[in-house]
């Protein structure tokens, strides 16, 4: 299955390391043939070579666009060895076979990176150099292809163990990375057009993801911005989202408004309404209620103070109660899945107030991706798919949680995922009373958290933190005992946890001398 290497066409744009090969090609008896400008690289290093226009009877025409698209260059590409039919139409044409071909295409992304004017990227669309490669690859049973200089010094290697063949698990790699190049090639060139196209069809990465709206700017002024939609359906959530009225949204806002809707799609809406208020990406109050007007009152108790100005995500059709709640005090967004037409009279009448329909709630059990800039490259990982409710509970401690702490432990555990890490949430009867977030310590998030409890209670005229009677939600294991101490001593009963830590024992004796109830759930929920 190995091919013996008897005939090589080489046409390369980067003749990086072209000359060296060549010559060991010929010193393994290899006949060179080469298109104009390789011809003259290798003619003048005193190589044996050939040009192409020889073989097809056609001078290079059209500033070099057409100069290999020809049976006599593509017969000798893709005719079967072992076919006779084939080998008889290369008799009958006087065509000789082909069995290396060396390519590497006009530098189109590097046109395009270098700031290229518009007729130069286009020059630079290579068409008979794919066309060649694709040949080359597909009929890779016969045929080796190569398409970057770095893979010259393992093919000499194998030629010279081999006395001049090369197998087929070369062969089948070597198609491999080069139909990788023609398609990456392509991908350059269509992303790059696309951006030419207008607005509407610029791509996202060449992957196909559209250009929803530009953006006034990003996180700060001076950052240009756009929110694209991914390729394919949309599924409901901030990007399915028909903006009814409002002004328009910023980077921030939909940022935000993303993070509130993931985030009240945890809350099942036919058990209970269920409200998100969102500010700097993170939850200051999640609250369920009988109504979305009661669950609203409740989630704006646990922070008004960050509420003001932020983003109220709800998890059923938005009704003119809760709407008028709503619009007393200053808010960014609404979303919610619909509205009737009485609560979008009432959020019409403030006219800056954006009001986003996405038409249904997102499911957080979707698969998908999440990506992340870093510089010079992207990270991406499957969305946190995981709900509390497909975790195990562990109790780990000697007293087990009451029904309504098995309650507020899943709720909290809810919005813990939807928390910056570090996370710690306090709820309480279906609402948070204190949420830390963001902090680079976990007793700090606990500290943070309990502070605003205790705020909670002042502003009520409370002598008790609303901590009291509570639960605590952490998005990831307490590595001490000091996080959850701080939230017993603010008056936590019980305690969910991904556990996991080296000194959980620690922590559960500590939970254990408190008297409070602990549940480990085995999985984290960080979010950075
Ligand atoms: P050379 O420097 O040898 O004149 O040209 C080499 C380049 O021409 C390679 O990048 C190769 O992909 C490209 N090429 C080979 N045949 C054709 C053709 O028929 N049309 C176009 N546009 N490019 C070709």
């Amino acid at each position: 299955d190995s091919v013996r290497i008897t005939r090589a066409l080489l046409s390369v744009s980067d003749k990086t390391g072209l000359v060296d090969f060549a010559r060991a090609l010929v010193g393994h008896g290899v006949e060179l043939v080469s298109t104009g400008g390789t011809y003259r690289a290798l003619s003048e290093a005193g190589l044996p070579v050939r040009e192409v226009a020889e073989l097809t009877g056609f001078p290079e025409m059209m500033d070099g666009r057409v100069k290999t698209l020809h049976p006599a260059v593509h017969g000798g590409l893709l005719a079967v060895r072992d076919n006779p039919e084939h080998q008889a139409a290369l008799a009958a044409h006087g065509i000789g076979a082909i069995d290396l071909l060396v390519v590497n295409l006009y530098p189109f992304e590097e046109t395009l990176a270098k700031g290229g004017a518009y007729d130069d990227c286009v020059e630079n669309i290579d068409v008979g150099g794919p066309a060649m490669i694709r040949a080359a690859a597909k009929n890779h049973a016969d045929v080796a292809v190569v398409t970057e200089a770095g893979a010259y010094a393992g093919l000499l290697a194998e030629l010279t163990e081999t006395g001049g063949s090369l197998g087929a698990a070369t062969r089948r790699r070597l198609a491999q990375a080069a139909f990788a190049r023609t398609a990456a090639y392509d991908g350059a060139i269509a992303a790059w057009l696309a951006t030419q196209v207008g607005e509407g069809e610029r791509s996202f990465f060449s992957a196909g993801g559209r250009l929803a709206q530009g953006l006034r700017y990003g996180e700060n002024p001076h950052q240009a911005a756009a929110f694209y939609r991914s390729a394919g359906a949309v599924r409901p959530g901030v990007a399915s989202a028909r903006q009814v009225q409002g002004k328009e949204l910023s980077y921030n806002n939909l940022n935000d408004t993303d993070a509130a809707y993931e985030c009240v799609a945890e809350f099942d809406p036919d058990r209970a309404a269920a409200v998100v208020i969102v500010k700097h990406a993170n939850p200051c109050g999640v609250a369920e209620g009988a109504s979305l007007a009661e669950a609203y009152e409740r989630a704006l108790a646990c922070d008004p103070t960050s509420a003001f100005g932020g983003i109220v995500a709800l998890n059923r059709t938005l009704d003119a109660e809760a709407a008028r709640r709503i619009v007393e005090i200053f808010t960014e967004v609404i979303i919610a899945p619909d509205a009737t037409e009485e609560a979008a009279a009432i959020v019409r009448a403030k006219k800056n107030l954006r009001l986003l329909l996405a038409g249904g709630l997102p499911d957080p059990r979707a698969p998908g991706e999440t990506v992340k800039s870093l510089a010079g490259g992207l990270l991406v990982q499957a969305r946190d798919a995981m709900s509390v409710d497909d975790m195990p509970l562990t109790v780990v401690t000697k007293r087990p949680p009451s029904e309504r702490e098995y309650a507020d432990l899943r709720f909290a555990y809810r919005v813990a995922k939807h928390v910056k890490s570090n996370a710690i949430v306090y709820a309480r009867e279906g609402a948070t009373v204190g949420i830390g977030a963001g902090q680079m310590s976990r007793v700090d998030s606990a500290r943070i958290a309990a502070w605003k409890a205790g705020e909670g209670a002042a502003r009520l005229g409370l002598a008790e933190s609303l901590a009291k009677g509570s639960v605590v939600a952490s998005d990831a294991f307490f590595p001490f005992a000091d996080g959850l101490l701080t939230a017993a001593e603010a008056g936590a009963t019980a305690v969910i946890q991904p556990g996991g830590s080296m000194r959980d024992a620690e922590v559960i004796a500590a939970a254990d001398a408190a008297g409070l109830a602990m549940v480990f759930t085995g999985h984290r929920h960080f979010r950075h």
